[in-house]
């Protein structure tokens, strides 16, 4: 057991209360003195392409499309020791911004061994893998998946994906309770796309389709109707909102997150790739998510610390420390977390009682930097001349 000695807020499964010490299940008899503390769940980062961390930065101030087009001739860029590479790099980095659940939609998703006690949930397929069946993809993964991985099936969109491959998709999804991610409503010119090829939207689309299931996470959703959300509640599919990375790359249109929730639908967060955000920490997309609906709704009063349940892992657990200067306790204080979550560092991690942070820097990331900085510096040869 591991007791941590306040007072300190205690901010888990939508109650907020101050108490004196908390006792947490740990693999260490521990007692972490941590007056003034805040101790939440850990996180769910719904969305992320982890080895694209070594492109951070490297493509700024454009718009989708031409990011895209530079960001994918820097990928090609990429061979399987520096996607692996990334892989660590991006993983290590969500646990450090304590998340503790990930979800990665890239390819080579096979070279991860190890998950630092985090649960990762990746597999088949991007678009690149469209030549090969997804059954026998998703079989070979699930017979070889290490301990912490959960496969998932990815689809990167409608619009990218050759209509077989949908179908294959659909009709495993009917025979395997899985998970399931796509890319749905990005852009307007997606839409659009998707209107032209299909003769619906999107969403309709996936429901003709049959790729709309409990476990389905539509990723983005800023050009999506009402309509198409009352067909997204119809199957229980949930809705993952990245505002940061929408912002960046300047395509938000509008997360109808008051609609989404009015209609009972699931709302996660995810910070998106790290060429797109820059960062990976969902707290920090938290702070953007709850900023950006109160400002374009011009409505202050629904979204706050209630709207976010789905930002957590409830295995996990975090603990922050605020600096001196923070000065709050009980809800004034999980605001602050909320608005200026510069203010706060992880202080402990935990997941089904096992301690991530602190945790020695794993030999794997300490490779993966090497590899990543040999491949910068080849980058910012070729990006910069
Ligand atoms: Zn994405």
């Amino acid at each position: 057991m591991i007791k941590v000695r306040g007072p300190l807020t205690v901010w888990l499964n939508g109650r907020i209360q101050v108490v004196k010490e908390v006792r947490l299940e740990g693999n260490a008899d521990d007692e972490v003195e941590c007056k003034g503390c805040l101790l939440t769940h850990s996180f769910v980062n719904a969305h992320t392409h982890l080895p694209m961390i070594l492109l951070r930065g490297l493509v700024s101030e454009k718009g989708f499309w031409d990011w895209l087009e530079e960001i994918q001739r820097l990928e090609e860029e990429m061979g399987k020791k520096e996607i692996e590479a990334g892989y660590y790099l991006g993983l290590w980095e969500n646990l450090l911004s304590g998340n503790t659940v990930v979800y990665s939609m890239y390819r080579d998703y096979d070279l991860v061994e190890e998950t630092f006690g985090m649960e990762l949930h990746t597999g088949p397929i991007s678009f690149r893998e469209a030549d090969e069946d997804v059954f026998f993809l998703l079989e070979r993964f699930e017979r070889k998946a290490p301990e912490g991985v959960v496969p998932t099936l990815f689809a990167h969109s409608l619009y990218k994906l050759p209509l077989k491959r949908l179908k294959e998709i659909a009709e495993l999804l009917g025979e395997k309770p899985i998970e399931f991610q796509i890319h749905a409503s990005e852009t307007k010119e997606e839409v659009l796309e998707v209107k032209r090829k299909f003769g619906q939207y999107p969403v309709r689309v996936m429901e003709a389709l049959g790729l709309l299931t409990p476990r389905t996470m539509l990723v983005h959703a800023g050009w999506i109707t009402k309509s198409e959300l009352d067909i997204a509640a119809r199957y229980g599919t949930s809705l993952v909102h990245v505002p940061a990375s929408n912002a960046r790359l300047a395509i938000h249109g509008f997360f109808p997150w008051k609609e989404a929730e009015e209609r009972g639908i699931r709302v996660l967060f995810g910070t998106d790739s790290p060429a797109s955000n820059d960062g990976q920490s969902i707290l920090h997309d938290l702070r953007l998510a709850l900023l950006f609906a109160k400002d374009r709704y011009w409505d202050a009063e629904p979204f706050g610390w209630r709207n976010v349940s789905g930002a957590f892992d409830k295995k996990g657990f975090a603990l922050w420390e605020p600096r001196e200067t923070v000065l709050s306790v009980g809800k004034p204080l999980v605001n602050t977390f909320l608005y200026a979550p510069h203010l706060f560092s992880l202080r402990l991690l935990l997941r089904r009682g096992k301690v991530l942070w602190p945790q020695k820097v794993p030999g794997r990331v300490d490779q993966a930097l090497k590899v990543a900085e040999r491949f910068r510096e080849r980058m910012g040869e070729l990006h910069f001349k």
